[in-house]
């Protein structure tokens, strides 16, 4: 009787134990990424590996300029509500393996690659093409596609055993790039939202050639298990367009572009308004300068940001749902300007099967959707509210 008393209490004991250590594992798990977003800022290249050279500069040295200035603007505008993991903050060589594993360790909630465009020395095209493209990862559907994502890719042949490393993925075959056909689905509307954002901007923003939006197997892309593009701001091969790429103030309007549209996916992912991108008007420094000249100010504007740019508490988590109303599909996605959107703003997109369903606003209650479709209504009379959670259709 004892003994059986005794073991009553031991395991009311152990019980017990295993429920307060429950709870202090579930306390020392981290939030889901509800109040922080996390984004992973690579620069392409770096080291040892150039990327594409051109006359007066490097590919490799854009590109970490480039994604400095963004970190660091958008850090500013969100203070702790975002953190910006680099892939690297210095000139030095990473593989495409080890990007791929810091964006994985720190559970990014978005991967956004840097990289400055080039064509081949033989190609005719060379001193005159132009333009800015984002790509998201997929199968190419043109020569063009293919070409970039497999120069991009080679960098991987300067690591000791890639053909172990990359498990036989071979950067300079076109049968390798197969993989990628059926790989992007689970992140691709969110992928193609923000390169589609990033992509406008480039143009509007930065003054870019629009060379648009645009799907190839970058491997990088692949390994990172979130939603990711992959941006070439421009090509290093065209004299004028490697002055821009250059130029301190090129660097400044890239970066405001791709901030911009980081802004507002960031903002609208974890439930606040979007803060200004400060933009810097000293253009006659270098960028590293221009640079510390901003940390320095952070102190003497801070009093200021507090008002200014004070956040508002946090409306809806990620993995809430928002509600919004769905007025059209599309089998292609649509410019801002679309005749099809019979000017409606405040659009948006999500994915569905290969297919673009396009809705309007965007509501923590369904009763608010509800009460705005009326108006939808008046132009597209087939409006319905929908449901949506992480970029996904759920009941209402
Ligand atoms: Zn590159």
């Amino acid at each position: 009787m004892k003994s059986i008393k005794f073991s009553y209490i031991l395991f009311s004991c152990l019980v017990s134990l295993i429920v307060i250590l429950s709870n202090e594992i579930k306390a020392a798990t981290p939030k889901p990424a509800g109040k922080q977003f996390v984004l992973v800022l690579d620069a392409g290249h770096g080291g040892k590996d150039s990327g594409a050279v051109g006359r007066i500069t490097t590919e490799k040295t854009i590109n970490l300029d480039v994604s400095l200035l963004v970190g660091r603007k958008l850090e500013k505008a969100f203070g702790d509500k975002l953190k910006v993991v680099y892939t690297r903050d210095k000139d030095k060589y990473l593989s495409l393996m080890e990007r791929a594993k810091i964006a994985n360790k720190s559970h990014g909630n978005f991967f956004v690659s840097i990289h400055v465009n080039s064509l081949d020395k033989r190609n005719r095209n060379r001193a005159t093409i132009k333009g800015a493209s984002v790509y998201t990862l997929g199968l190419h559907k043109s020569a063009d596609n293919l070409d970039v994502a497999q120069r991009e890719n080679a960098v991987m042949t300067l690591d000791d055993n890639f053909e172990e490393t990359y498990e036989g993925f071979d950067p300079h075959s076109a049968e390798s790039y197969i993989i990628f056909e059926f790989s992007q689905n689970l992140h691709m509307a969110q992928s193609v939202r923000l390169a589609d954002e990033i992509q406008n901007r480039l143009i509007t923003e930065a003054g870019r050639a629009d060379r648009g939006v645009r799907q190839a197997g970058f491997w990088v892309l692949w390994a990172t298990g979130m939603p990711s593009v992959l941006v070439e701001l421009d090509f290093i091969c065209n004299p004028d367009q490697e002055k821009f790429l250059d130029s301190s103030e090129g660097k400044e309007k890239m970066a405001n572009a791709i901030a911009g549209a980081l802004s507002k996916y960031i903002a609208s992912t974890i439930g606040v308004a979007a803060p200004a991108i400060e933009k810097n008007t000293r253009t006659e420094n270098r960028v590293e300068e221009a640079l510390k000249t901003q940390a320095v100010e952070v102190a003497e504007d801070e009093v200021l940001e507090s008002t200014e740019t004070a956040q508002p508490e946090v409306k809806v988590q990620p993995s809430e749902k928002v509600y919004k109303i769905q007025f059209l599909t599309s089998s292609k996605k649509l410019r801002d300007s679309a005749p099809e959107l019979k000017g409606l703003k405040n659009v948006d997109f999500y994915m569905d099967h290969n297919v673009y369903k396009y809705t309007y606003g965007s509501y923590s209650k369904k009763d608010e959707a509800q009460a705005e479709l009326n108006n939808v209504r008046k132009t597209f009379k087939e409006a319905f509210v929908i449901a949506l959670r992480d970029g996904k259709r759920v009941d209402l």
